[in-house]
């Protein structure tokens, strides 16, 4: 019987790549009408890009993803304050991805729908409740397109990936009250700017309550590489805060002005955030941990499980994670029962200490095999070559993730990929 899916995000599409994979029978069931999910900047570790390119996307993310190997900490004048290496400067093999979240989405749907058949993602289907008893688990759905009740569906187990403000949890735990809100406001966009620090470093800037976190990105549909930022302020208890929304541009303009003075010779904030077509504001949600992540035959993963919307977005990352532990858990017992407690177990350890769970991340694969970050660059260039480049788009930049990227960036940042893989890793 199937493994139900409700969300089909990050991390709920990471799950069905990996069940195709195994060949654990699945379906996804997402509420929204589409899977061009719009999204800004994201950075994936080098343990989540180490399980995507176990499912074989690696040279698909080396053309769209920017390798980040130092994360520098900067005062708004630009005085860098200290340094410190990651992804492949650590010694690790995979890169860490400086990624647009729209790209990396439309790359998961469209290999999920090509490998495992379209029919196993139900787009519009917003799942309502779940019942739990004896041999029989059920969910109601609703159906978001005819505005009605879309029926109920059967299946071996249900993992809720449907995100911060996930129904799944809500029924797992009744009593838990609503995500809080205890202040901060988090603002993400793509803006101009020469890439600071020979292009592959995270700066992070900060000055009290004020923080602002850029990375280079491949530009949409030309050459250019420009800079994705995520900005954190306070805001006063009555701010009329609402959930993720797109910014109307007067007010990029009176954010920008908030960081009038964070202005130095390698990046103006205020011309970056100026220069962003798309602004994207949400609050910075918090809940508590739970006391498991599981019950039953009913588990969650990514930010249903464990919120983590926050600067750094690590979100992304730990949603694969999860996708990876609860599959090698479905692959080692008969009970999903079972499977779902040691992933529970496996994960809430491994989340309470981040240190050891970057270790983990980068052991060898189930197999036994090693990915070659050499031979997916290999691969990433005849694909590169292939490429036509992209069709001019009318779409705002925000969706823009549908379009390809063109063929001399891809070359561009497999040459930037080769210089660090070219050296000589601890592990070598
Ligand atoms: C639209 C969007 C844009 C984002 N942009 C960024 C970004 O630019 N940078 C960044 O770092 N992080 C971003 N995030 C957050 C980041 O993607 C997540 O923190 C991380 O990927 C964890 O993924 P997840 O799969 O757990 O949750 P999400 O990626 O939030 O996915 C949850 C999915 O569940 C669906 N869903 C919700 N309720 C139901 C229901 N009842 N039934 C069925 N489906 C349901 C949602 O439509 C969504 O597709 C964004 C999230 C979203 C949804």
């Amino acid at each position: 019987m199937t493994v139900l899916i409700a969300g089909g995000g990050i991390g709920g599409l990471a799950l069905g790549l990996m069940l195709d994979r195994a060949g654990i029978r699945f379906r996804v069931f997402e509420a929204a009408p589409d899977l061009r999910m719009p999204g800004l900047g994201l950075l994936l570790r080098p343990d989540a890009v180490r399980a995507l390119s176990d499912l074989g996307l690696g040279p698909e993310l080396a053309l769209i993803g920017l390798p980040m190997t130092e994360v520098a900490g900067v005062t708004p004048e630009g005085i860098v304050t200290e340094t410190a290496p990651c992804g492949q400067a650590t010694g690790s093999e995979m890169p860490q991805l400086s990624v647009h979240r729209g790209r990396l989405h439309r790359l998961m749907a469209e290999e999920l729908r090509r490998r495992a058949g379209a029919d196993r993602i139900v787009l519009d289907a917003a799942l309502q409740d779940v019942a739990d008893r004896g041999e029989k688990l059920t969910i109601d759905l609703f159906d978001r397109r005819q505005n009605r009740p879309g029926g109920t569906t059967r299946g071996r187990g249900l993992v809720g990936a449907d995100g911060i403000h996930s129904t799944v949890r809500a029924r797992l735990y009744p009593g838990e009250p609503p995500p809080r809100w205890d202040g901060l406001m988090v603002w993400r966009g793509i803006g101009p700017g020469r890439p600071p620090r020979g292009g592959h470093c995270t700066v992070v800037l900060r000055q009290g309550d004020r923080r602002l976190t850029v990375s280079p990105i491949p530009s949409i549909g030309d050459d250019r590489t420009l800079l994705a930022w995520t900005a954190k302020l306070r805001r006063p208890r009555d701010y009329e805060w609402s959930d993720a929304h797109w910014v109307p541009p007067r007010r990029i303009f009176d954010l920008a002005e908030e960081f009038e003075d964070w202005r130095s010779d390698w990046i103006d904030v205020p011309e970056m955030i100026r220069g962003s077509q798309d602004v994207f504001e949400h609050p910075l949600l918090r809940r508590d941990e739970l006391p498991r992540m599981s019950r039953g035959r009913i588990a969650l993963i990514g930010d249903a499980a464990h919120p983590s919307f926050k600067l750094g977005s690590g979100g992304a990352s730990d949603a694969i994670l999860d996708a990876l532990a609860l599959t090698r858990a479905l692959q080692g017992h008969d009970s999903l029962a079972d499977a779902f407690r040691a992933y529970d177990q496996q994960r809430r350890e491994q989340l309470s200490d981040r240190g050891r769970e970057t270790r983990l991340g980068a052991e060898a694969l189930p197999n036994g095999a090693r990915i070659s970050w050499r031979a997916v660059l290999k691969e990433a260039e005849a694909l590169a070559a292939l490429r036509p480049p992209p069709r001019p788009s009318l779409l705002p930049p925000a969706l823009e993730a549908q379009e390809g990227i063109e063929p001399s960036l891809a070359l561009a940042n497999i040459a930037a990929f080769r210089g660090r893989a070219g050296r000589p890793s601890r592990r070598d």
